[in-house]
């Protein structure tokens, strides 16, 4: 029977059902978590012995650049970061090569082998979401999903500015549906639009060219509109000022707006059995809080000013936020965020590449490396991890690197071992530069994660806040049959035996996904088919006309037909669309 399966006595960790390291068996029939197996079922499922090992739902990144125009100029302009990472094909697998944008099959084989087994794209341009889709359609094995860029859409910033809200969001309800994506992206909002200009914005209050709105104002209409539409996501924040000595003063400004805003998730959805409540309430979800926590004024005084946005986020439970961890070495920046990535070329003289995709939004892509003797660059790794051990309910923290940004993905591992080793983070203070413990609270933090812990960061909270826990990040019965055996005996767990843990989690030791075991110990061992999410947004079909008058009037603007602006459904991989606001 494909798809059925047990999974006998490992030590599970499922944080939505509380379930901390339970010897339990798992069993999964056609695809999806079951209560039991009969014994005719038994006899025929594949069975994983776990004794002794560590089982938890598949991994769930919900922030990494992995498909669509920007990745694609990543490879294209880093050839050097092809040569040195290959990969052979099999008899079962292409081919493949890439080190921190890898090509599309790479990619796949890579997040599956590490356990993971659902990835969401963090930021889809509208006119190159075909692109951005044909992309996440070749990546194997991960089900998918994106956010749509919309921060500095045209129509977006007009209609906030005329306050018309209705038409605001049948805007983005068309434009969810349009575009086949997920959530709403923000991206430097009102600074991206400025940057057609070769200008920013440098505050909250700052009205933009032309448009004459500010980021307050953006960000609060968006989060409204978000709230109103009951969208699976909060609102995904990339803050102003990103990446520069003081920007965490903006960004916990930014934070406040969406202080008080109600959330509603309406999605008609069948929802997995969890002991906890799956659904998501947080008003905002900040991207990447490492590279919006700068505290100081100039590179040469800068510190880690984690600590206060920690503070205020340990103080209110209206925000998540993902870390975009450091692990040092190779990267490639790529952002919506035009103007931070120039910045960053005027620092290092690198190779640079700077789109303006129309109306719509812009991208910057850079290769970067982070260097241990480099003092930001130090201090940068300590901010990564003071993102995850500073704020103390890991409910409302996320693990990512914000690949390829901060480093690539295939670093989890490194990172999960930083999180539960201090005697591992020691170990890095001891070969980095000395601004890594001097202008940072880590040297000082003595937390050491726990496996559930680790569980709720890379599994359970990612999926409960992007509002994929009705079928992701969970063992509860109803959900998706996606599981990872790491060959970690927790009674047995030392973690300042932290060079094992840094091997276990780099290969798992089985990654199942839909009940069909998919990679063993780092060799994909079948390759079922996958899903792609994307939000059906239902508003009132007079609201969606209105809208769509001035929508077409503009369109002869654009370099392509109204015609073809949607992406087809052809496009995904079994298209799995979430209704969302549907009038019962
Ligand atoms: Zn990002």
């Amino acid at each position: 029977m494909a798809g059925t399966i047990t999974i006998k006595n490992g030590y599970v960790f499922d944080p939505l059902n509380e379930i901390n390291g339970e010897i339990m068996d798992v069993f999964i029939k056609d695809g999806k978590v079951v209560r039991e197996l009969s014994a005719a079922e038994l006899k025929n499922a594949k069975v994983i012995d776990a004794s002794g090992m560590t089982v938890m739902p598949g991994g769930v990144d919900s922030h990494s650049h992995v498909a669509g125009a920007k990745v694609n100029a990543g490879r294209a302009m880093r050839p050097e970061d092809h040569y040195k990472a290959n990969l052979q094909k099999t008899s079962l697998t292409h081919s493949g090569s890439g080190y921190t944008v890898p090509s599309v099959y790479k990619q796949g084989y890579d997040y599956s082998t590490m356990g993971y087994t659902t990835v969401f794209e963090a930021a889809i341009p509208p006119l190159e979401a075909r692109h951005t889709h044909e992309e996440m359609h070749a990546t194997p094995l991960l089900d998918m999903g994106g956010y749509l860029v919309l921060g500095n859409n045209f129509f977006m910033m007009h209609y906030l500015r005329e306050g018309d809200m209705e038409k605001a969001a049948a805007y983005v309800a068309w434009m969810m549906k349009t575009h086949k994506a997920y959530g709403i992206k923000c991206v430097n909002p009102a600074g991206v639009e400025n940057w057609s200009w070769g200008k920013n914005v440098s505050s909250l209050d700052e009205a933009n060219i032309h448009f004459e709105i500010t980021p307050r104002e953006i960000i609060k209409g968006l989060t409204e509109i978000n709230e109103h539409l009951g969208m699976p996501m909060p609102v995904h924040l990339h803050a102003n000022n990103l990446g520069h000595p003081g920007c965490y003063a903006i960004t916990k400004d930014s934070l406040k707006i969406s202080d008080g805003v109600k959330t509603r998730q309406d999605m008609d959805v069948e929802w997995a059995e969890t002991k906890i409540d799956p659904s998501r309430n947080r008003s905002v979800y900040l991207s990447h809080l490492m590279f919006n926590g700068f505290a100081g004024t100039t590179w040469a005084d800068c510190e880690s000013g984690v600590k206060y946005v920690a503070d205020y986020i340990n103080n209110k439970d209206h925000v998540v936020t993902d870390s975009g961890c450091t692990p040092f070495g190779e990267a490639t920046v790529m952002t919506g965020d035009g103007p931070a990535i120039h910045d960053l070329y005027t620092l290092t003289g690198n190779k640079w590449s700077n789109t303006d995709v129309e109306m719509e939004c812009g991208s910057g892509v850079l290769p970067f490396t982070y260097y241990k003797s480099n003092p930001v660059h130090s201090l940068q790794w300590a901010m990564g991890l003071e993102c995850l051990l500073l704020i103390n309910d890991p409910w409302k923290t996320i693990m990512t690197t914000d690949s390829p940004n901060g480093g690539p993905f295939t670093k989890y591992p490194e990172i999960m071992t930083w999180l539960m080793s201090e005697a591992f983070r020691k170990q890095t203070f001891s070969e980095c530069h000395k601004w890594a413990n001097d202008r940072s609270t880590l040297g000082g933090i003595n937390r050491e994660l726990s496996l559930y812990d680790l569980a709720i960061l890379t599994r359970a909270n990612p999926a409960k806040t992007i509002g994929m826990a009705h079928r992701k990040g969970s063992l509860g019965v109803g959900a998706d049959g996606d599981v990872t055996v790491y060959n970690i005996n927790p009674q047995q767990l030392d973690a300042n035996n932290y060079e094992t843990l840094l091997r276990t989690f780099r290969k798992a030791e089985y990654t199942v996904k839909g009940g069909e075991v998919v990679a063993v110990k780092g060799e994909i061992v079948s390759l079922p088919e996958k899903r792609t999410y994307y939000s059906e947004v239902h508003v009132e079909d007079e609201r969606e006309k209105e809208m769509l008058t001035d929508v077409k009037e503009w369109f002869r603007y654009y370099t392509l037909g109204f015609a073809n602006y949607p992406t087809p459904e052809k496009y995904l991989q079994n298209p799995t669309p979430i209704q969302v606001n549907v009038v019962r």
